[in-house]
Parts: C-alpha cells; structure tokens; sequence
C-alpha cells in the first residue's frame, strides 16, 4: 500500500493581528483557520487513492473538474492570496511590473480603480486576478468560484478574494470599501517576485 502524498496548510507569514484594521483576526481565525482549512482537508480526502493523489496541485487544478477542481482551486487561491500580504511590505510596484502597469493603465492610481471595479461587479462568489500572459502583458481577470487564471494558461500574480467570506465579518455588504483598503496590506515585493520579467 502506497502512502499518498498529503497538502499541508502552511502557516501564515504574520501573526493573526497583524493585518489589522484591514483584515481582523476574527477574519483571519475563520477565513485561514477554517475555510482554507477546510479546502485542503476536503482535497487531500477527494484524491485519496485516484490518480491526482501523487500530482503537484498546479497540475490538478489544470486538469481535474468537478469536486477535484473546486477544493485544489481554492486551496491554491487561499494559499497565494494569504502570501501577498505584509502590513510593513512594500506599498506600491516597482521594476519592469510598475513599467508594464502605467503602459497599459496609465497610472498605478488607474490600475487600482480598474481593479477595484473589475472586483466589486463579480456577481456572486469569486475573486479577481491580475495575471500575465507569456510576453508580460497584464490582464484584469474577473472569476467565478473557484476559477484560477492557470486554466487559461495565464501567470496569476495579484489576487482579492471576493467570496462573502472574506470580508462580511469586517465590512458586512460593503465589498467595495474592502476592496480599497486591502491595497494597503499588499506587499508589492511578493507580487514582483510572481511577475517573471
Ligand atoms: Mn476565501
């Protein structure tokens, strides 16, 4: 009998209060602690014994649908949304990522407005990516669940998790004043270091 490989939950980079005001530790203790929990516990219980069980989750998430896809989706989407943030990282982009932005946005200001926007009209669960394709070119992607700019052959770099879960003990309805505050918790380093130009 083979041992399957498992996914562990890896602990966040900060302490649960840190993020505060932005994100509260009752967020955190609900969101990370029991949602994304959650995610990776029903995965590794879904591909017990199947042929995803040895798979790197990138690989699943490209190939599997149905439960498989969902669980391994949103465990790689808690995962790298809860890693972008440092309340002492760095507050705007810079490099070659700062240059393809104001090319194609006209500002970081502008950016940030296009993406707010692009987040508060997804309709119901979701969340909203920014990725690159091959050449560097950025795209504002709005998803629905689970989906991950990956299925499309895109590099994800930035993400705002939208589901209700993730700001409705903070902000109750008001999704958008979330969406402008979480700038202020980003660490532009971590999202430089994904954008690979
Ligand atoms: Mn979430």
């Amino acid at each position: 009998m083979s041992e399957n490989m498992k996914f562990t939950q890896p602990p966040l980079p900060y302490a649960p209060d840190a993020l505060m005001p932005v994100i509260s530790p009752v967020t955190i203790d609900f969101h990370y602690g029991k949602h994304e929990r959650a995610y990776i516990d029903n995965l590794n219980r879904l591909i017990e014994g199947t042929k995803y069980a040895d798979m790197p989750l990138e690989r699943i998430i490209v190939e599997s649908d149905g439960p498989v896809f969902n669980n391994a989706s949103q465990a790689w989407n808690h995962i790298f949304y809860f890693f972008q943030f440092n309340p002492s990282g760095q507050k705007v982009p810079g490099g070659k990522l700062m240059e393809r932005i104001e090319a194609q946005y006209g500002s970081y200001e502008e950016f940030q407005k296009e993406f707010e926007a692009a987040g508060a009209s997804v309709f119901g669960s979701g969340w909203v990516w920014l990725a690159n394709d091959e050449e560097g070119k950025l795209s504002i992607i709005k998803a629905s669940n689970a989906d991950n700019p990956l299925t499309q052959g895109l590099n994800p770099i930035l993400v705002f998790d939208v589901w209700e879960h993730a700001y409705y003990l903070d902000y109750q309805n008001r999704r958008p004043d979330y969406l402008h505050k979480i700038w202020d918790i980003v660490d532009w380093s971590v999202i430089e270091s994904r954008y690979p130009f």
